[in-house]
């Protein structure tokens, strides 16, 4: 029987090792952590019964997601929640931009640019699954629908605050650099509108949902699954070196580049090794989660309905500020992420209270706390927030790298949105999971189509593992 062995149970390991099961192989998956999942864990911090999600809250791309829509998850216990209103962007009038997953409901609000809010995401929602066969696939392939991905395309070279323009009033750019601002670069970038318009044409057809009882539900779930096909996982097993796995025909790799160089050492053939150590990781994210008691006192009160809210002010703010922090300062007004899953899935709070998910963009590695300043954005545009707080969790750059080696000075994306990277991750090639090593892939956010809870790098590379293994062998 072919065996694998999976190190990082991340939603992309999982993945790969839930495709691999399937395919009759025999899989072992090797977690550092004591409990499975990477960023799609979920655990009480603040008060007992308490549920905040720890890494991924918010999941469009996920329900998007071919791959975990095929495995029909549900089955295994995994239930989408949709808010009322699926992002809010309050501004400092007591106003809030609303996206909601209707593309006509978004457009109603947007006054004079509401018409381009819909045939912008009327058009790329049109034929969405056919657009995310392309778009989650490495750039050096020929397309399967070459009309659609080169509309996309397109859209996706444009740096974001280019975009933007398409806009005239506040509310439309606001609530666009919000989502734009998801990619985690300056947004005066060539392809800084890819990650923005992915999200939302995925949030217009699935909604921006949240996972019943937290993202772990994810991770549950692929474990379900894996083990009905005879995978099976093992914990507190921090791999250092692939001298000391035991011999297998397939090892897949849920890591960082670095990383990988690291465990693979001098086996990886020497260009491939410089590829992965040169890989750069950008900006970071300053976490705090926050027991409540009572919802969070909005100016903006239709923000109270939203699963996330983003806290930026202007679009012109927005921009300054990833500008700053892709530059290493400090902003002393972040871009901060709110994410309010209790109102779509009451089941995470206690009583009357509840969990606010946060994190600000900070500079990589900021040593910094920026805890104050996640305080004063919320204050900002809900006065009074403060006296709400029932308790804190904090958890630096420094500590979210170590909480999960792969996010390397904080860096939640696994990897630059830098526009090579973005292209090509974690380098230029046809196979970009292959290693070099006959057999061994990089499977983890950072390789295409990157970051998020959707399994997709990890089904990709365990695709390629698989053809390659069935072509090594003699006909
Ligand atoms: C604060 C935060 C907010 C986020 N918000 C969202 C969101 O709302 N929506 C979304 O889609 N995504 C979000 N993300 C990103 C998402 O979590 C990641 O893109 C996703 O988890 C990447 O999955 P992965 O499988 O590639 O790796 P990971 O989830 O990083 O998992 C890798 C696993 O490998 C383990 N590991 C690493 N090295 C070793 C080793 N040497 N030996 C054994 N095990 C090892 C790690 O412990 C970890 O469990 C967020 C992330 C963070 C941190």
């Amino acid at each position: 029987m072919t065996t694998a062995i999976v190190v990082g149970s991340g939603p992309n390991g999982l993945a790969a090792a839930v495709h691999l099961a399937q395919a009759g192989v025999d899989v072992t998956v090797l977690e550092a952590a004591d409990t499975i999942g990477g960023g799609t864990r979920s655990a009480e911090a603040i008060v007992p019964g308490l549920i905040h999600d720890q890494c991924s809250a918010v999941h469009p791309v996920a329900a998007a997601s071919p791959f975990l829509r095929a495995l029909d998850l549900e089955r295994l216990g995994l239930r989408w929640r949709s808010p009322i209103v699926d992002c809010a962007h309050p501004l400092d009038d007591g106003s809030a931009s609303l996206l909601y997953q209707s593309i006509d409901d978004t457009a109603d609000g947007l006054g004079d640019d509401g018409a381009r809010w819909r045939w912008l995401f009327g058009a790329l929602t049109a034929d969405l699954d056919s657009l995310f066969e392309d778009i989650t696939q490495p750039l050096l392939r020929l397309p399967r629908h070459p009309v659609l991905t080169a509309r996309f395309g397109a859209a996706a070279m444009t740096p974001a605050t280019v975009m933007g323009r398409l806009w005239r009033d506040e509310p439309a750019r606001a609530l666009w650099a919000g989502v734009a601002a998801h990619a985690f670069w300056r947004l005066d970038r060539p392809m800084t509108s890819a990650v923005g318009l992915m999200i939302l044409a995925a949030g217009h057809q699935y909604g921006w949902v949240v996972a019943e009882g937290g993202s772990q539900a994810i991770a549950d779930a692929l474990v379900a699954d894996l083990t009905a096909h005879g995978g099976r996982t093992e914990t507190g097993v921090r791999v250092w070196s692939a001298a000391e796995l035991p011999p297998t025909d397939l090892l897949l790799l849920d890591v960082s580049p670095s990383i990988a160089a690291d465990i693979l050492g001098d086996r990886l053939p020497p260009r491939i090794d410089r590829a992965y150590r040169r890989f750069h990781h950008g900006p970071g994210a300053f976490k705090v989660d926050f027991a409540i008691e009572g919802d969070v006192p909005w100016r903006a009160p239709a923000a109270g309905d939203a699963g996330t809210v983003h806290l930026g002010g202007d679009a012109a703010e927005v921009i300054a500020n990833e500008l700053a922090v892709h530059r290493g300062q400090m902003p002393e007004r972040p871009f901060v992420l709110v994410g309010q899953q209790y109102r779509a899935d009451p089941v995470r709070s206690v009583g009357n209270v509840h969990p606010l998910w946060t994190y600000a963009h900070v500079p990589h590695g900021y040593t910094g706390d920026a805890t104050e300043a996640i305080i004063a954005q919320i204050e900002r545009f809900a006065p009074g927030f403060s006296e709400r707080v029932v308790g804190t969790a904090v958890r630096s750059t420094t500590e979210m790298s170590v909480y999960n080696p792969n996010f390397i000075g904080g860096d939640i994306l696994s990897g630059a949105s830098s526009p090579l990277q973005l292209l090509f991750r974690p380098r230029l090639a046809q196979d970009p999971y292959f290693t070099g090593i006959p057999g061994t892939y990089l499977c983890s956010a950072s390789t295409p189509p990157g970051a998020g809870a959707h399994g997709l790098c990890g089904l990709n590379a365990a695709t390629r593992a698989l053809a390659a293994l069935e072509n090594s062998r003699p006909s």
